[in-house]
């Protein structure tokens, strides 16, 4: 079997975003790229059950290598997806329902937070279109430029990193970020931090990771 221990790591994964609430039954999808093979989740199975040989492993033509189940219905957004982001080898899409909520409402996720410098900056909406469609592909794939996370009106939202575990934190950060951003919006009118300071929190980070490196050199 190729890949087992990405596939074993593609079904904790998802049964971690159930324990969670990122997603419901069968909704989502995660996929891990390894060179130009393609390992994603099957359509339609509920997570609680999935198995390793579940999982399907695709080449760059989307022929599947190994597998006998149906692959996710967006596996055309996943491919779509590596194909603009190079630096990426995992996305996450859910429907979780912070994300979802704040995608009906605005055309983009604004910076309510610092930690949204993690996500690339405040999170643009990708138009609606029907779920599994080349159009939605299209415009989720638009949207991604220079992000690490869409928001997908009246859907869900993906997002990427150069392994699952990241793209999973941010799956887990947006979720955060659109809860605290309808409960500040139900309290009053939120303020908003500027592109400058989210320039400067984006530096500050950067300066406290040179120096835990630094740190654990030493120790
Ligand atoms: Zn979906």
């Amino acid at each position: 079997m190729l890949y087992k221990s990405e596939r074993e790591l593609i079904i904790t994964t998802l049964q971690r975003m159930v324990e969670i609430g990122l997603v419901v039954n069968t909704a989502g999808n995660v996929s891990i790229k390894i060179d130009d093979h393609y390992i994603i989740t099957p359509s339609g199975v509920t997570y609680e059950y999935l198995v390793p040989a579940d999982i399907l492993v695709m080449d760059g033509n989307k022929k599947i290598i190994e597998g006998d189940l149906l692959p996710s219905s967006e596996t055309d957004l996943h491919y779509s997806l590596y194909e603009s982001c190079k630096d990426a080898h995992a996305i996450v899409h859910t429907h979780s329902l912070y994300a979802t909520a704040v995608s009906t409402i605005t055309n983009e996720l604004p910076a309510i937070h610092y930690q949204i410098t993690d996500l690339g900056g405040p999170v643009p909406v990708a138009s609606y279109e029907t779920f599994g469609s080349p159009e939605l592909a299209a415009a989720v794939t638009e949207k991604i430029a220079g992000k690490n996370a869409v928001l997908m009106q009246n859907h869900g939202a993906v997002t990427i990193g150069s392994n699952l575990k990241i793209a999973l934190e941010r799956s887990i950060l947006l979720e955060w970020l659109s809860s605290l951003y309808l409960i500040s919006l139900q309290s009053g009118q939120p303020s908003l931090i500027d592109n400058r300071k989210l320039k400067d929190a984006v530096l500050q980070k950067q300066k406290y990771m040179k120096l835990r490196q630094d740190t654990n050199k030493k120790s």
